[in-house]
């Protein structure tokens, strides 16, 4: 559906613009075509500094000592449903961005 109200998609950390075609994903608005490969748009996203992801926000990679940059509003939801193999990719990421 076309987006209603200005907000900014969690997944690509871009705006979303009244008109926008969004779509609901893990019960928050995003770009209908980030949903197509959300794992990869986010780490786009975490790579290019468009979005910022705390060891707070994924409680598994304070276990690993990984650190992240700090924390964006919304990521968190997201990063709790990513499977083993999502988040794996996540820490990677995250690795490259901060050392
Ligand atoms: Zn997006």
């Amino acid at each position: 559906m076309k987006a209603k109200y200005e907000g900014s998609c969690p997944l690509c950390g871009r705006p979303i613009h009244v008109g926008d075609e969004v779509t609901r994903w893990h019960g928050r608005w995003v770009h209908a075509t980030c949903v197509e490969d959300p794992v990869e748009v986010f780490l786009d996203a975490v790579r290019e500094g468009r979005i910022y992801v705390s060891s707070r926000a994924l409680k598994v990679t304070e276990k690993d000592g990984v650190r992240f940059p700090y924390a964006e509003g919304g990521v968190r939801d997201l990063l709790k449903t990513l499977d083993e193999k999502d988040l794996e990719r996540v820490r990677k990421a995250a690795r490259e961005v901060t050392e």
